[in-house]
């Protein structure tokens, strides 16, 4: 089944973009995904076509009025069931583990906002799950829709050369990945650590673990309180 992302953005011209490239361009070309970018401003009502407004209450910047998000959203005419997604620093922070469950479903819904963002009640009216790509601020939700769609689409079945190559990386095991390395044998002097090249695969084994893990306490001592005391369903970062 095709995995459909629905964008809803001011400014549909910034899609495919990054994503009509390498991994996730071939699967868009070959049907594994479809992508469609609608324009919230189709669905402005005056004659300067409008969707922002001076917010309630005072203060900077402009908001995204309910009445046209809603109506945007409304015709896409997307079942109650597929995941409406709001782009918001304020929202749950993305993970692999999210990312994993979208890819299984049948898509998504991502409106993008712009501005000082959107109308609460809009947020409210048509239960939008906000979600945050991290602790910094976009000047809009398009690059932060790129990113979900680009985490997701390369898990789809076909998209990934090896499937495993899904399953080792970072944050499958809430642990960073272990350092990679590639030809040639020596770079700058160099090498490659040894035990890469021995051809023993479960030394090899026993070292990207204790790589990963060394890095992960460093790094991500909050990945690695995880792992160290798994709460439930809480074991993948
Ligand atoms: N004034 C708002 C920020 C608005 S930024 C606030 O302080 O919360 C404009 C838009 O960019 C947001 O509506 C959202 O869609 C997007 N955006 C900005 N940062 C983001 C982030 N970290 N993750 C996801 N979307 C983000």
């Amino acid at each position: 089944m095709t995995w459909r992302a629905t964008v809803l953005t001011l400014f549909p011209e910034m899609f495919p973009g990054p994503l009509g490239v390498s991994l996730a361009g071939k699967a868009l070309a070959s049907g594994i995904w479809e992508l469609e970018a609608r324009d919230i401003r189709a669905s402005a009502t005056d004659k300067h076509r409008s969707v922002d407004d001076t917010p309630a209450g005072g203060g900077p910047g402009m908001v995204l009025r309910a009445d046209i998000l809603a109506a945007a959203i409304d015709a896409t005419n997307a079942p109650a069931s597929l995941p409406r997604l709001l782009m918001s620093p304020r929202g749950r922070p993305l993970t692999q583990s999210r990312v994993r469950e979208l890819a299984t479903g049948p898509g998504a819904l991502m409106i993008c906002g712009r501005f000082e963002g959107v109308d609460q009640r809009v947020i409210e009216a048509r239960r939008l799950e906000e979600v945050s790509i991290g602790d910094y601020v976009l000047s809009g939700g398009e690059i932060a829709a790129m990113a979900l769609i680009d985490a997701c689409v390369r898990l789809l079945p076909g998209v990934m050369g090896r499937p495993e190559s899904g399953t080792e990386e970072s944050f499958s095991e809430a642990l960073l990945e272990y350092p990679q390395y590639t030809r040639p044998q020596t770079f700058e002097g160099r090498p490659i650590p040894e035990i890469l090249t021995s051809g023993d695969h479960a030394r090899v084994t026993a070292w990207r673990r204790a790589e990963a893990e060394a890095l992960t306490r460093d790094r991500r001592p909050d990945l690695w309180a995880v792992r160290q005391k798994p709460p439930k369903n809480t074991t993948e970062g």
